[in-house]
């Protein structure tokens, strides 16, 4: 088989602002914003395919399972609502593409699953993290357990944590936003060495700011699908990030020499709070979703749909609409109500009143949420 290496791009400063072509868009004009509402039948066929063989495995769902799966393609739904386009910024304008349904997922040779020699997720932090290393060090660690809850049934490790200099890898002073950038593709080759042979993947995680090539301004993440690895940033999920006084913009204009990291010590790194927590969480399993080969949802809300910027990354729920949830069932194989209950856990674990506690403020409309899937998992009356 020719080896296919899809590299590509996460959220980027530059869009071609192209017009979006559908009858499923029904335009609100007093908002000017537009409602992607699908006809169920299409939702269901996206949902259920049209191969035998897949319709005949979604009939494994329990009858629970299948109502609520099912629950989200009527219109109306209290569970799973249409997606809704802000302005040709969105994703959806900004990068037109089809839909991918369950069965294009499954039929896409390209796609990893977890094997049973191989269903590790790795997360490598790179540089500093938070505001002290106590925290820094939870911080790393919530973010592991909500990824082995949200990709329920594999297993979750981190890395010990290396700093910017241990990677080698290129960096420079933003023009524009004057903070510091590390590229991203030597830190994937960085990771592509350190990668364990039981990973199903290896995501680098850093708080300091990518670029993926010169002429670009910043990138959130860059990824490649077929090699299982991936590098994400969350220094742009910092509330100040894009204020003058933001704390990382180097105030001088200093001269960086390629090779000595000095510059990297004692830099800023953004304060940890439920917001950071939860964008960090959203980012980091939306990323692991698309090395499963799950594209952009274009389908309901959805935590796999695309972003380019910030607030509209912020609209996009925690978890998965019912075709990329089936998506991420058949790649691993849970119980749905398994991998709720997980989530809801992990949610009311550790958020009490000790010092470093889980803030998890920003978490409650997502605890309501999985409490409602599963009354009607445990097939009780809304
Ligand atoms: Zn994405
Ligand atoms: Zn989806």
């Amino acid at each position: 088989m020719v080896s296919v290496s899809i590299v590509f791009h996460l959220l980027f400063s530059a869009f071609s602002l192209k017009r979006i072509q559908s009858s499923t868009y029904i335009l609100e004009h007093a908002l000017k914003m537009q409602v992607i509402e699908h006809p169920v039948e299409r939702l269901r066929t996206a949902l259920l395919s049209t191969r035998k063989d897949l319709i005949e495995t979604y009939q494994h769902f329990s009858r629970p399972e299948k109502t609520l799966l099912e629950e989200g393609l009527l219109p109306g739904s209290s569970l799973f609502s249409p997606i809704t386009i802000h302005s040709d910024s969105d994703w959806i304008p900004a990068h037109p593409e089809d839909p991918q349904d369950f069965q294009s997922f499954y039929v896409n040779p390209y796609r990893r699953s977890p094997s049973s020699g191989c269903n590790t997720i790795y997360i490598q932090t790179i540089g500093s993290f938070g505001e002290g290393a106590v925290v820094a060090e939870q911080y790393v660690e919530w973010l592991k357990d909500y990824c082995q809850a949200f990709y329920y049934g594999l297993v979750v490790k981190l890395l010990p944590p290396v700093t910017v200099a241990s990677t080698a890898c290129s960096f420079r002073i933003n023009d524009n936003t004057h903070n510091l950038q590390l590229h991203a593709g030597e830190l994937l080759n960085f990771l592509k060495k350190r990668k364990p042979r039981d990973a199903f993947c290896i995501v680098g995680i850093t708080m300091i700011d990518l670029y993926p090539r010169d002429s670009w301004n910043f990138v959130f993440g860059q990824a490649s699908l077929t090699e299982g690895m991936g590098v994400f940033s969350f220094a742009r999920y910092d509330d100040h990030f894009y204020h003058r006084s933001y704390a990382g913009r180097l105030k001088k204009k200093i001269k960086l020499k390629q090779g000595d990291y000095s510059v990297f010590e004692n830099y800023y790194t953004p304060p940890i709070t439920s917001i950071l927590l939860l964008r960090s969480c959203k980012t980091l399993t939306h990323e692991i979703g698309h090395i499963f080969g799950v594209k952009h949802c274009q389908w309901l809300n959805c935590v796999m749909q695309g972003s380019n910027h910030l607030e509209e990354s912020d609209r996009r729920p925690l978890d998965l609409c019912p075709i990329c949830l089936r998506k991420l069932q058949s790649a691993i194989g849970f119980k749905i109500a398994d991998r709720y209950k997980a989530l809801l856990c992990w949610i009311e674990d550790g958020a009490d009143t000790r010092q470093h506690s889980k803030p998890t403020q920003a978490f409650q409309e997502y605890k309501d949420w999985l409490y409602k899937c599963l009354r009607i998992l445990e097939g009780e009356k809304s």
